[in-house]
């Protein structure tokens, strides 16, 4: 759309609060300046637009500085009564054709968009009611026949149907893993039973030994269940119980279920020193996480197009995810209309079904069920390969679990594939991987070497442990060395055996894979780390950091780490840096710090990947910077280095684990079941029970949309960069250009 289009855009926040709808605000106001539009705040959501006046205020592109990692909503909102009148919504009509707004962007629950779905609806006899009242001309009313309404779901709940998450579900994710994290270690200080309650259905990334959500009510004797777990897991070593109880959990009799119920339960039938937590308003609050500042931020830029886009008769979209992609879906108000959340729920988030088998299949010891016959009983290597990385262990732990649920035996390879040459290995037990969900690192022991140093070694070692499968977990190291074995079956009969490589580095460059694991527990350390350089830059005004990212050749932890903390720009190896674009950059900040306005010389950060120029360095950089800023400005460096590898595992990293890690074994179990069976003589001739080498018997799973792909390493290898250690196929560089767009590049190109 050409930046002749002029529009006069609304925008609020409704409903419950939640984090990441402060960046979609941001990203409404300054896409909306970018595009030569205004932008007006509509204050205390739709209680603002019944009362206008000042709660109708235009914003500017430095207003909404800084506003990324603020948690809630900074524009305010509330429940507003009035609204659901047609008096109410009459008033809200007038404020605004009076303000000349012709356009709104709500963020909101279900509630809120049912709100603007309505009141789209009706516009038309609002508008000519306000006529026949006289309390607008017919001039005054004349642009505003029509009035586009936008809606985003701003949500902790993600209990929208018209998208596959909302945003603020992940950050609340983030504060509900953080607290049951800190109430493990007190329970296992003191043995306690600690019954949770919280919001929300994702929580089994927590690793409670029992969680009762309302989608999966259990029978009506759920006290036998839940003791039976529990008695389970404490004779496995456990001294702490974590049962979770997510709001308006039932049985299934619709029986509601209560945290006083179960820790009646707990503390008569098991005897256990049980207490009960209520996170509250907790999971509503803090700072969003990486994964809801860019929601919000895609989905605002997304909304302004939606807006400058709509004709007269286009319904009005509501803007989602699906699949990993953007969205517009005109469905709302059918959805609404329905009133069939659940239900649409379990259709909309298909990733829940698999979360929540992987929940079950690895935390709770109950073999009845799914154990397998002995005879398709596997030994499972599983190997860490590479450098350390976000849910390294969570995977490790699903993978042990569920391993041990089926009769398989899992057995663990201690320092990579150097420790497997040289023979560390470990049969693990349920226990011994208790706690590692939440771990960051690697617990077994990971380093670069691969199989190709000697080929032989690794084919011994796995024929003395009896390899029958083997799980690697790890980045582009882990990619070649499941290539290499692959490439060297013929001649090594012990790699003729179901191999799986869980993608995990926080450079997410493996193919097969749109994320690794890894990849977002290290865009949150990035985000934080820059959170608190960005503060600094701030307070000593003036100044622009140059941080250096890691990534290898990929660009994505600048990209994202950039978009997640409002970078001015990035410097990727996928578009390389020269000195014609050294001196734009300086130009821009030029503009910038030259501007009286005092928010404009608030400090700013610039994100460089390490690879990306082996002459612009970070220091070169932040020298030139120096020199062409002059009195305008001044600069420094931060290399963040391992820092971005993290500490804990951020929740969408454990459930992505865990889901992988779950469909890895169930892989595994289908590839040796289908192949050929050998007698014993062929084991005592060093090959191996069941030779399984078809090419997808070697594959990459990883995460596609909501869907857990495969893919044999062979077509893998059609997508990779080999020099470039990464997959062709970048799905997330078509957001790369939204960074110039909220940095004020575009605007200021653009002569505003
Ligand atoms: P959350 O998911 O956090 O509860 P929500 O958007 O569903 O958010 P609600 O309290 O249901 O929260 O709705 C917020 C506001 O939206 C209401 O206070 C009201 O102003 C408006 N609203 C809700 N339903 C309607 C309706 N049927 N007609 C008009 N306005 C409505």
């Amino acid at each position: 759309m050409s930046s002749r289009v002029r529009k006069r855009i609304g925008v609020l926040t409704s409903g419950g609060d939640s984090p990441g709808m402060n960046p979609a605000v941001r990203a409404i106001v300054r896409t909306g300046i970018a595009r030569g539009c205004e932008v007006f705040a509509i204050y205390e959501g739709y209680q603002g637009l019944v009362d206008g006046g000042d709660k109708i205020r235009k914003l500017e592109w430095e207003d909404v500085h800084g506003w990324l990692r603020v948690g809630g909503t900074l524009i305010g909102t509330a429940r507003c009564m009035s609204f659901k009148t047609h008096e109410g919504r009459l008033q809200a009509a007038e404020n605004l054709i009076k303000r000349g707004i012709d356009a709104l962007i709500v963020c909101g629950g279900d509630g809120s968009l049912t709100g603007a779905d309505i009141f789209r609806a009706e516009w038309p006899q609002l508008v000519q009611e306000l006529v026949q009242m006289g309390r607008c001309s017919k001039k005054e009313v004349e642009p505003h026949q029509f009035f586009t309404i936008v809606g985003l779901v701003g949500s902790i709940d993600n209990d929208m149907s018209s998208t596959d998450i909302t945003i603020g579900a992940v950050t609340s994710l983030h504060r509900i893993c953080e607290s049951v994290d800190c109430i493990a270690s007190t329970a296992i200080s003191h043995s306690r039973a600690f019954v949770v309650e919280v919001m929300g259905r994702h929580c089994g990334c927590c690793g409670a030994d029992f969680v009762f959500l309302p989608e999966r009510p259990p029978s009506t004797d759920w006290a036998s269940e839940v003791c039976g777990v529990v008695e389970r897991h404490r004779a496995q070593g456990k001294r702490q119980t974590t049962v979770i109880v997510a709001e308006g959990a039932i049985d299934a009799e619709l029986n509601p279920i209560k945290c006083e119920d179960v820790k009646k339960v707990l503390a008569e039938h098991l005897g256990l020193d049980t207490r009960v937590t209520t996170l509250g308003h907790v999971q509503r609050g803090g700072a969003p996480a990486a994964y809801d500042r860019n929601l919000g931020t895609i989905q605002g830029v997304e909304a302004i197009e939606a807006v400058l886009r709509a004709k007269p008769n286009t319904e009005s979209p509501m803007i989602g995810m699906r699949e990993n992609q953007v969205t517009w879906t005109h469905e709302v108000a059918e959805a609404i209309r329905r009133k069939d959340f659940a239900r649409a729920m379990e259709l909309r988030d298909p990733e829940f079904a698999e979360e929540y088998a992987a929940y079950i299949s690895s935390t709770i010891v109950d073999t009845r069920s799914i154990k397998l016959p002995e005879n398709e009983h596997l030994n499972i290597g599983i190997v860490h390969v590479g450098a350390p990385a976000g849910g390294m262990n969570a995977a490790t732990r699903v993978a042990v679990r569920f391993a041990l649920n089926r009769g398989h035996k899992p057995i663990a390879i201690h320092n990579g594939f150097k420790g497997l040459m040289d023979g560390n290995f470990e049969e693990m037990s349920w226990f011994s991987v208790d706690g590692w969900n939440a771990k960051g690192g690697s617990e077994l022991g990971t380093n670069r070497t691969l199989p190709q140093s000697d080929l032989g070694a690794v084919a011994y070692q796995l024929q003395k442990y009896g390899i029958e499968a083997l799980l690697i977990i790890g980045g582009f190291e882990g990619f070649k060395a499941l290539q290499q074995l692959e490439a060297a079956r013929d001649h090594y009969p012990n790699f003729q055996i179901p191999m799986v490589q869980i993608p995990a580095t926080i450079s997410n460059n493996v193919p097969g894979t749109e994320y690794s694991l890894g990849s977002d527990t290290s865009l949150n350390a990035v985000t934080v780390c820059c959170d608190a350089i960005a503060q600094s830059a701030s307070a000593s005004r003036r100044r622009v950091f140059v941080v250096e990212t890691q990534g290898g050749k990929t660009g994505y932890l600048s990209v994202f780490g950039g978009l997640a903390t409002g970078a001015i720009t990035v410097y990727v190896p996928e578009e390389g840096v020269n000195l014609e674009r050294i001196r734009k950059d300086i130009d821009h900040m030029r503009h910038l710090f030259k501007s009286d306005n005092p928010k404009r010389s608030l400090g700013r950060i610039v994100l460089r990947t390490e690879s990306v120029s082996q002459t612009y360095t970070t220091e070169v950089l932040s020298q030139m910077y120096m020199e062409e800023g002059q009195h305008l400005f001044d600069s420094r460096t931060s290399i963040l280095g391992y820092i971005q590898q993290g500490v804990t595992t951020s929740p969408m990293d454990r459930i992505r684990a865990a889901r992988q890690a779950y469909k890895a074994i169930l892989y595994m179990e289908e590839k040796a079941k289908g192949a050929l069976g050998r007698t014993d003589d062929v084991r005592a001739a060093a090959i191996p029970m069941r030779i399984c080498n078809d090419f997808d018997s070697a594959v990459i799973i990883g995460i596609k949309g909501s869907s857990v792909i495969f893919t044999s390493i062979r077509e893998a290898l059609r997508e990779t960069d080999m020099e470039n250690r990464k997959s062709r196929k970048a799905w997330w560089w078509s957001y790369r250009p939204l960074i110039d767009v909220l940095s004020l590049k575009v605007a200021h190109a653009n002569g505003i």
